[in-house]
C-alpha cells in the first residue's frame, strides 16, 4: 500500500530513493519522506504531506537552507495513511525519541494502542499519531546496542503486519529490515568489480531497473543491507541464504506515452494485453493452461469452484463463477476475500479456489488463499505481478499479461483477468466432457477474436460515452442494471465510476430493482443498463421500462444481435457482436470510458483518486 525503498551503496542516496519512490508512488500517496545518513554520519530527515513533488520541493528548500543530504545510505516512504491523518508529522520515516532508531513501515500494528500506553508510562514522548511510531520507540526502549538483536527481541511484541526498513544511529552504513505479512524485497547492484550497492523495496517495480534478480523476505525474516552485500536471518539468529527470483524482464519507468492519464493509456492497451494473455493459452489445437493444468488434474473430482478477490478482482470472480456454472454445471461462487477470511468455510480437495489479484499482494486475498490452502482446497492464482506473494503461494498460476498498470482504477488487469477465467472455465468444461466439440470450437474461436473486438468496441464507444458523460457528470446518484453476466459487468461499471469520478453509483441485478431501490429513482436519475445476454434481454428491458416510467434517464449498453425494442428516450450503444458469454468483457470497455470521461469533465485526479491506493496490502 505504502511504498518502501531503501538503499545502501556508493552513489548519492537521495536521487536513488526519490526515483524508487516515484516508481512506488501509485501504491499510496498521501505523504512521503526520506531519511539518510549525511557525510558526517548524522541523520537527515525530510517529510512532506501530499504527493512526491511536495517532498522533492521540501528537500530542495531544506538543502538550500543548509541541510546536508549527500549521503549514500537511506530510506524512503510514500504513505497511505491507516492510523493518523496524512500530515507531515505522521509521514514516515519515524524516529524514536532520542533518535536511536528511524523506521519506515508498511502494514498495521494492531496492538499499537496498548504498546503506546506502556511506552508513555515509561516517559516516552510520541511525535505522531501513527501505529508505526510505536515500532521506533519500542526498538529504542529495547535497544541492546545490536540492531539485529534488538529487532529479534522487540518484534515478537508487535501484533499485526509489517514490512520494515530501519536505520540505527551509530551504524550509518546499514539498512536493516524485517517482514511479517507485508511484502518486502531486496536486490543487489552488480558491476564488473562486484556488488556496488543493495536495495530494499516493497514492490519489485522499484528494484527491476537495477537487477532482474530479486530476493524475497519471508515472514519472520530479518536482513542487513550494506553497499557490499546483504545478509538475512531468521528470528532465532540463524543466517538464511535466500535464493533470488529471476524476473523475465527489466521494467522501465512508467511512461504516459503521450496520454494525459495513465488510465486512458491503459484502457487503450487492453486489446494488446488481451492478446498477450490469451496467446499462450490458445494453442493451435485448442486451449492449454500451462501451469494452470495442474489445478485441473482429476477434473471430475472438482465439485465446487470458489473465486476469491476484492474490488474489481471480485467482479472478475463474479463473471468467472457465472461462466463456470454455465459451462460445467459445477456449483460456483465468487467470494469477497475480505469477508471469506472471517468465515470458517469447509473446503477440501474437491474444491478449486481461484485466487484473483492484480498486484498479487492484496492482504485480504492472500489471507483467503491461505485459508483455502489450509482447508485442503486446490489453489490456482490469477495474478498480474510475477513473483508476488499470491503468485508464490498459489503454487500454480495463470498469469495475466497486462503489464505494469499504474492507474489506481484497474482496466487492463481486469479485462485480462476475465480472459483467463473464460479460458479456465472452457478448459475445465472440455476436460470433464461438459462441453461438446462444436461449442468448444466456436467459443475458442470467439476468444481468439476477442482482442480485435475489444479494439473495435473502444473505437465505436468513445464518442457516444463521452456524450453520456457530459450529461451525467453532475449527477449525485446513478444506477447500473443488468441480469446474470450483464449484472457482473454492471457491478464493475459502477465501481469504476465511483472510484474515479466520486459519483455515487450502485449496481443492481435488474430484477431486484423493484424490491427496494426503485424508490430512489427520480426524474432525471441516470440509469445505465447492460443488456447483452439474449436469454435475459427481454426481462432486463422490462426493468428498464419500470425505471423509465419513474423518470430515469436511460442509457443502455447492448450488443449486435440482441433484439431491441428500444425506448425512444433511451441512449444506446451497440457493441460488436461476439459470443454472448463474452460480452461481459466487451461491455467493460465503454463503462471504463464513461467513468473516465465523467472524471475528466469533473477534473478529478484520475490516476490517483482520493483515499485509494493501487496495491492494498493492509487488511
Ligand atoms: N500504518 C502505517 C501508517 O498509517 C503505515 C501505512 C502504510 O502502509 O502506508 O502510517
Amino acid at each position: 500500500m505504502c511504498g518502501i525503498i531503501g538503499y545502501a551503496g556508493r552513489d548519492e542516496a537521495a536521487p536513488v530513493l526519490l526515483d524508487g519512490l516515484e516508481r512506488l508512488e501509485y501504491r499510496g500517496y498521501d505523504s512521503a519522506g526520506l531519511a539518510l545518513f549525511d557525510r558526517g554520519g548524522a541523520l537527515a530527515l525530510v517529510r512532506a504531506s501530499g504527493k512526491l513533488a511536495a517532498l522533492r520541493g521540501r528537500l530542495l528548500e531544506e538543502m538550500e537552507q543548509g541541510l546536508d543530504a549527500h549521503g549514500t545510505v537511506g530510506l524512503g516512504h510514500t504513505r497511505w495513511a491507516t492510523h493518523g491523518a496524512p500530515t507531515e508529522p505522521n509521514a514516515h520515516p519515524h524516529r524514536s525519541m532520542r533518535g536511536t532508531y528511524t523506521v519506515v513501515h508498511n502494514g498495521i500494528i494492531e496492538n499499537y494502542a496498548v504498546l503506546r500506553r506502556e511506552l508513555e508510562g515509561k516517559g516516552v514522548v510520541f511525535a505522531s499519531e501513527t501505529d508505526t511510531e510505536v515500532i521506533a520507540q519500542l526498538l529504542e526502549q529495547t535497544d541492546t546496542g545490536s540492531p539485529l538483536e534488538t529487532l529479534r527481541k522487540a518484534l515478537p511484541r508487535l501484533e499485526g503486519s509489517y514490512a520494515l526498513g530501519v536505520l540505527y544511529h551509530t551504524d550509518p552504513e546499514t539498512v536493516y529490515c524485517a517482514r511479517r505479512q507485508s511484502p518486502l524485497l531486496a536486490a543487489k547492484i552488480e558491476t564488473d568489480e562486484g556488488t556496488a550497492g543493495t536495495l530494499l523495496a516493497s514492490d519489485a517495480a522499484a528494484l527491476l531497473p537495477y537487477s532482474r534478480e530479486v530476493y524475497r523476505l519471508e515472514d519472520g525474516e530479518l536482513g542487513a543491507l550494506r553497499a557490499d552485500g546483504m545478509r538475512f536471518y531468521g528470528m532465532d539468529g540463524t543466517e538464511h541464504f535466500l535464493q533470488p527470483m529471476v524476473f523475465s524482464r527489466h521494467v522501465t519507468a512508467a511512461d504516459k506515452g503521450g496520454y494525459v492519464h495513465f488510465m486512458r493509456k491503459e484502457i487503450d492497451e487492453q486489446p494488446e494485453a488481451l492478446r498477450r494473455t490469451l496467446a499462450p493459452l490458445l494453442q493451435k489445437d485448442g486451449l492449454f493452461l500451462g501451469q494452470g493444468e495442474a489445478a485441473l488434474r482429476d477434473p471430475d473430482g472438482i465439485r465446487r469452484v470458489l473465486f476469491l478477490g476484492c474490488g474489481s478482482a471480485y467482479h472478475a470472480g463474479l463473471v468467472g463463477a457465472a461462466l463456470m456454472e454455465k459451462l460445467t454445471g459445477i456449483p460456483s461462487a465468487a467470494e469477497l476475500a475480505s469477508e471469506f477470511r472471517g468465515r470458517k468455510p469447509r473446503l477440501d480437495r474437491h474444491c478449486l479456489a481461484v485466487v484473483i489479484s492484480q498486484s498479487g499482494e492484496t492482504a485480504d486475498t492472500l489471507a483467503a488463499l491461505r485459508i483455502a490452502k489450509e482447508q485442503g482446497a486446490r489453489v490456482l492464482g490469477v495474478v498480474n505481478v510475477e513473483g508476488s506473494s499470491i503468485a508464490q503461494e498459489s503454487g500454480c498460476v495463470i498469469p495475466t499479461q497486462a503489464g505494469l498498470e499504474v492507474a489506481v482504477a484497474t482496466t487492463k488487469a481486469y479485462s485480462t483477468q476475465l480472459s483467463v477465467l473464460y479460458a479456465l472455465a472452457t478448459r475445465l468444461a472440455e476436460l470433464r466432457g461438459d462441453a461438446g466439440p462444436g461449442f468448444l470450437r466456436e467459443f475458442t474461436q470467439a476468444l481468439r477474436r476477442l482482442p480485435g473486438q475489444a479494439a473495435a468496441a473502444l473505437h465505436t464507444s468513445e464518442g457516444t460515452v463521452r456524450d453520456w458523460a457530459a450529461e451525467c457528470q453532475q449527477a449525485q446518484h446513478t444506477y447500473f442494471l443488468g441480469r446474470q453476466l450483464d449484472y457482473c459487468a454492471a457491478a464493475e461499471a459502477a465501481l469504476k465510476l465511483k472510484e474515479i469520478s466520486y459519483i455515487h453509483a450502485e449496481a443492481y441485478p435488474a430484477g431486484e430493482l423493484k424490491h427496494g431501490t426503485i424508490s430512489l429513482i427520480e426524474p432525471g436519475t441516470p440509469v445505465l443498463a447492460v443488456c447483452c445476454q439474449p436469454e435475459v434481454a427481454a426481462k432486463t428491458r422490462s426493468n428498464m421500462e419500470e425505471a423509465h416510467a419513474r423518470g430515469a434517464a436511460l442509457y443502455c449498453i447492448t450488443a449486435e444481435g440482441i433484439p431491441h425494442a428500444a425506448l425512444a428516450a433511451e441512449r444506446r450503444l451497440v457493441l460488436p457482436g461476439t459470443h454472448a458469454l463474452l460480452t461481459a468483457s466487451l461491455a467493460a470497455l465503454p463503462a471504463q470510458l464513461f467513468a473516465y470521461h465523467c472524471a475528466a469533465l469533473k477534473k478529478c485526479d484520475i490516476d490517483q483518486p482520493r483515499s485509494l491506493a493501487k496495491s492494498v496490502t493492509v487488511e
